[in-house]
């Protein structure tokens, strides 16, 4: 609850810093709202959370690290573990108490906070009876620096800090026995057994397939404002904080095992089965699968200014054929994004390729995505690629820019919604002149990016129904369920697109590399990011940012009248009445075409309910448009943006010219349908 209030807080302050002039809208952010506080000038990078480097080449704090021991037991569908979590305080409060993850328990019983609100998303179904999973803590004790060990298992409880829903045992509470002042240490050691689920939230098992993610005890962050422990919710995801993991997965002997990091030994343990061991470093989370029908394929990524990654693809047998779409898409996102934003900081990328039916594609985590096919794939279909770019794409707006997936979805999906298409983009080049000259599809200009997304067949337009329904500055858990999808994702896609066209790709560009280059390993807040594209644009855009994320205001913009008249032979008056019908505000271009070819154009700051322009002229004038190049994404109704006159009787030499108009005006509509 406090920190929805702090986070629509922080939104306003930026509003009001945005009246003066030469201020860093972030200085001015309150530091209960912005944990790791912002340095004041502009051009000085913020400061971050301080931290002594606990090992050398250390990139992240590594505050969480975690030594993991699980089995599966296929048979019984569960698994056994044992962790030792490392954890350093890197807040400036002492902590009383630990907080834990327990998200499978969001699938234990009808009443968990998920299954609650899993009912308000449309689709849903009741999960049958042998579907359900469930994690259970057998001991927990902690170990000091002065060698004491405490018990603590008789201390669990369950707390419910975003509902105080009782029947929610997805966080875990202990006490600590001592306070664990900043930069303190503790180790924790955990035994739990869970039962492993049939898919929910893309983790589980059917048949022989087993996604395995959000599956250990895991501390929540804590913040200098107290721990950030969110329940699991039905629209929301994660948020943690760095580490080092070594994990020995011990599964059936001819299972193969994949993993976040890099598997480092593997042995069979004369049982019948296998352990595999996994490390990885400056990670915040860690999934795996196994399953013994997986094709494991290898190839490398090479780039001359670019780390080398070893990419492996976990393929299902059906799919045999299908690498070279997969990597293809992930390195083609190593390569784009690794240019344009910053380094892919790990030499190593796990794409899993889902079992089906097995609801586990099309999901990240740090170094390991999972992609989406279909039984039947065809060539122009592009689902499997997009699915694994927007993934792969995920490794740096969610996997190093590591920002909070409960509270700020948009910071994640919405970035990684905006770069996908341009990576597309950039692949479809290799064969645009083969598609002009030799037929199939037209390929998608840059400016149909909304449209593209549309067709290609992955998601409905919703951001026009639901564009009132949420303000992006509210916690994404407390989203009505059935407008995260396209506030999070195409809202955010679409204002960054806007932003784009305002500011042009060069521009937005430097904004992210720069937001990469200063957040990577951290967990930066909305207002850092919107810092950033002040400081990189030198003017501030508070104006803006306080419009698409503070609020949920729609943009619409329309042409109310158009009116080109003479008396005898006087030049025509004409008269164009361009309307804001909207509560959102944004510079909008207004052009009138005449008969003669002749264009006018005017910019306007869009701000006032209405504005005329008149203009005497020797021609009549056609049409009049508003936003013509379409800037402003945003606009919840293109259909209302262009007015044309109907032709005067008689008069032939206009058939062509109007019959034109009427295709671009035909295509406007068709296209504004879509938007
Ligand atoms: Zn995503």
């Amino acid at each position: 609850m406090t920190r929805t209030i702090a986070l629509a807080l922080s939104a306003a302050l930026l509003a009001a810093a945005g009246s003066a002039q030469n201020v860093d809208p972030a200085a001015s952010v309150p530091a209960t709202a912005v944990p790791e506080t912002v340095a004041g000038s502009v051009g000085a990078p913020p400061s971050v959370q301080t931290f002594d480097q606990p090992a050398p080449g250390a990139r992240s704090p590594r505050n969480a690290s975690y030594d993991i021991d699980v089995r599966l037991d296929h048979a019984a569908r569960t698994l056994r573990g044992r962790e030792t979590l490392r954890w350093r305080n890197i807040s400036s409060r002492p902590a009383a108490e630990l907080q834990f993850h327990l998200y499978w328990n969001a699938w234990r019983n009808r009443d968990s906070t998920w299954m609650r609100e899993r009912r308000f998303v449309t689709g849903y179904t009741p999960p049958r009876d042998d579907a359900w999973g469930s994690i259970d803590v057998d001991a927990i004790r902690l170990h000091r620096a002065d060698g004491t060990v405490t018990d603590l298992t008789d201390q669990i409880r369950f707390v419910a800090p975003d509902d105080g829903n009782a029947a929610d045992r997805t966080v875990m509470t202990v006490p600590s026995p001592v306070s664990i002042a900043p930069n303190g240490t503790a180790e924790i050691e955990i035994e739990w057994r869970a039962r492993i689920p049939r898919p929910f939230a893309r983790t589980g098992y059917i048949d022989d397939y087993y996604f395995i993610a959000q599956w250990f005890p895991k501390i929540g962050v804590l913040e200098d404002g107290g721990w950030n422990t969110h329940q699991f919710h039905a629209v929301s995801e994660f948020y943690s904080d760095f580490g080092v993991y070594d994990v020995a997965i011990t599964v059936p002997r001819d299972f193969v095992v994949g993993a976040s990091g890099r598997e480092i030994g593997r042995a069979e343990n004369g049982d019948g089965t296998m352990t595999a061991r996994y490390h990885a470093e400056d990670i915040h989370d860690f999934a795996w699968t196994a399953s013994p029908r997986f094709i494991d394929v290898r190839r490398t990524f090479q780039h001359p200014a670019l780390n080398r990654v070893e990419m492996r693809l976990l393929l299902q047998p059906e799919h045999a054929g299908q690498e070279d779409r997969h990597f293809d898409a992930a390195a083609a996102t190593l390569r784009y994004f690794g240019e344009w934003f910053g380094p892919y900081p790990y030499d190593y990328l796990t794409i899993v390729d889902p079992a089906f039916q097995s609801g586990s594609g099309g999901m990240e985590y740090p170094t390991l995505i999972t992609a989406g096919t279909r039984w039947i794939a065809p060539r122009a279909i592009a689902v499997p690629q997009s699915v694994t770019i927007h993934e792969a794409a995920h490794q740096w707006w969610y996997g190093v820019v590591a920002t909070n997936e409960f509270e700020a979805a948009w910071m994640d999906e919405g970035l990684t919604m905006f770069g996908e298409p341009r990576i597309t983009e950039e692949m479809d080049q290799a064969n645009r002149l083969a598609i002009r000259f030799f037929g199939g599809f037209l390929p998608w200009v840059i400016d149909d990016i909304a449209l593209r997304r549309e067709t290609n067949g992955n998601r409905l337009p919703t951001y026009r129904l639901a564009a009132e329904a949420d303000a992006p500055a509210t916690a994404t858990f407390r989203y009505w369920p059935a407008s995260a999808t396209p506030i999070s994702y195409d809202k955010t896609a679409l204002w960054m697109h806007t932003l784009e066209r305002h500011l042009g790709w060069p521009v937005v560009q430097q904004i992210l590399s720069t937001y990469f280059e200063r957040w990577k390993f951290r967990h930066p807040q909305p207002a850092h990011l919107f810092a950033i594209a002040n400081e990189v644009t030198g003017s501030d855009f508070s104006w803006f940012f306080d419009q698409v994320h503070g609020g949920s205001n729609t943009f619409d913009y329309a042409v109310q009248e158009l009116v080109s008249e003479r008396t005898g032979e006087d030049p025509y008056v004409t008269t164009v009445v361009v309307q804001r019908l909207g509560e959102g505000t944004f510079p909008v271009d207004v052009v009138t075409t005449f008969e003669d070819g002749r264009q006018v154009r005017e910019h306007w700051d869009g701000r006032d309910r209405r504005v005329m322009y008149v203009y005497e002229r020797p021609a009549r004038a056609l049409t009049a448009q508003v936003d013509p190049r379409r800037v402003l994404l945003l606009d919840v109704n293109y259909t209302n943006n262009t007015r044309t006159l109907a032709p005067r009787a008689g008069e032939a030499s206009l058939k062509w010219s109007l019959k034109w108009m009427g295709w671009l005006q035909d295509l406007m509509l068709t296209y504004a349908f879509f938007v």
